[in-house]
């Protein structure tokens, strides 16, 4: 990626088309899942729709353009991009880490799937992340880690697993590409849920994995291949018609969190706030090395679960829903997914309304 250009100049590069006259300027969708093959059975760029196609070339294209990597593959989630890079890379007799305050699902995919086939599962706290990958063969690493947002020292982990010879993973759905390129602090792959704030309309499920080493993701292509959790070309086509207002969406997302946090933290009603982008979380020193921005979540500790029920109830903002990254700040309440987390923790997801309306929101929604 050319390091001249800002977040939202990237954004909109990484989607464009090539400049032939009469051709659309927004890449189309070309829904087909078979290609006419030459007749002498010479090598096509496309021959049927799970090998590849035009617009999953799009939109990795994109994807590796903003990540900082040779190569992406899209998946149809987050969890089918990261299940099958564990697959191609934890062998039985492994041992894998992963994190013990990460995305619940990857933990219990390792537990119930990885473990019984010979994978010595190890979780660790991000915090711990550094120590516990002594003698790993796999480190799966979340930064920041969803939902309690401890930011994991990469630039360290890299070099740790480098010496030891690990395959260092990095989940780099919550800052995003554009608030941090795992790659290029020494991570080996990146996986992503493309669901949250890179899509942001909330409106489609879609993964993918970044990364450089040719072996490598040729492995994971040929897991896609032959176990096939593909993404499908309208919703690979809608991912690519957002990512061109990411950087500005981001953009907007992170200064309405740092705005939010800020408010929350010296509210009497909020116990306790973490957010990367306050100068006093335990994150923040090793998030300035290591993030051009900071993200927009913030996860907040109310009294108890009540609580967060009656801070949305008298929000006129706030949607309750999972997932983030969407348009619409909402709320979520990790205890009710069985998060080790309080009752009255709450992540929050800034969407992109006006700062100034949010804070007035939430100010009334706490009083
Ligand atoms: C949401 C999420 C996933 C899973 O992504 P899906 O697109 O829902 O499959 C993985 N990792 C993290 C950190 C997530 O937030």
């Amino acid at each position: 990626m050319d390091g001249r250009y800002g977040d939202s100049t990237r954004s909109v590069k990484a989607v464009g088309s090539e400049p032939v006259p009469g051709s659309p300027v927004a890449p189309p969708p070309v829904p087909a899942s078979t290609f006419h093959l030459s007749p002498d059975e010479s090598e096509s760029l496309d021959k049927y729709g799970r090998y590849s196609n035009p617009t999953w070339r799009q939109l990795e294209s994109a994807l590796a353009e903003l990540e900082g990597a040779a190569a992406a593959l899209t998946f149809g989630s987050g969890m089918a991009a990261i299940t099958s890079v564990l697959r191609v890379l934890a062998k039985p007799g492994h041992t894998l880490v992963v994190p013990g305050d990460g995305y619940n699902q990857v933990r219990r995919y390792a537990r119930e799937y990885l473990a019984p086939q010979g994978v010595t599962v190890v979780e660790a706290a991000s915090a711990e992340m550094c120590h516990a990958a002594s003698d790993a063969h796999v480190v799966l690493a979340e930064t920041p880690a969803n939902p309690g947002l401890d930011v994991v020292d990469l630039h360290r982990l890299a070099m740790d697993c480098r010496r030891r010879g690990s395959t260092l993973v990095v989940d780099n759905t919550t800052a995003t590409p554009l608030g941090q390129q795992p790659l290029s602090l020494g991570a080996d792959l990146v996986v992503a849920s493309a669901t949250k704030a890179l899509s942001g309309h909330s409106d489609v499920i879609a993964g993918y994995v970044a990364g450089s080493h040719p072996e490598l993701m040729a492995a994971v292509e040929q897991d896609r291949l032959l176990a096939g959790p593909i993404l499908g070309v309208f919703e690979a086509w809608l991912v690519l018609r957002s990512l061109g207002s990411a950087g500005l969406r981001f953009e907007r997302q992170c200064h309405n969190a740092q705005a939010l946090a800020v408010m929350l933290r010296n509210h009497p009603a909020v116990k306790s706030v973490r957010y990367p982008g306050l100068p006093d979380d335990p994150s923040h020193q090793i998030a300035m090395l290591q993030m051009k921005k900071f993200g927009g979540l913030v996860a907040i500790e109310l009294e108890n679960a009540q609580a967060v029920h009656t801070m949305v109830e008298r929000s006129a903002l706030l949607v309750a829903s999972t997932s983030f990254g969407g348009i619409h700040t909402s709320v979520d309440r990790r205890a009710r997914w069985g998060d080790p987390v309080g009752d009255g923790f709450a992540r929050i997801s800034a969407g992109i309304e006006d700062t100034d309306d949010l804070i007035a929101d939430f100010e009334h929604a706490l009083a």
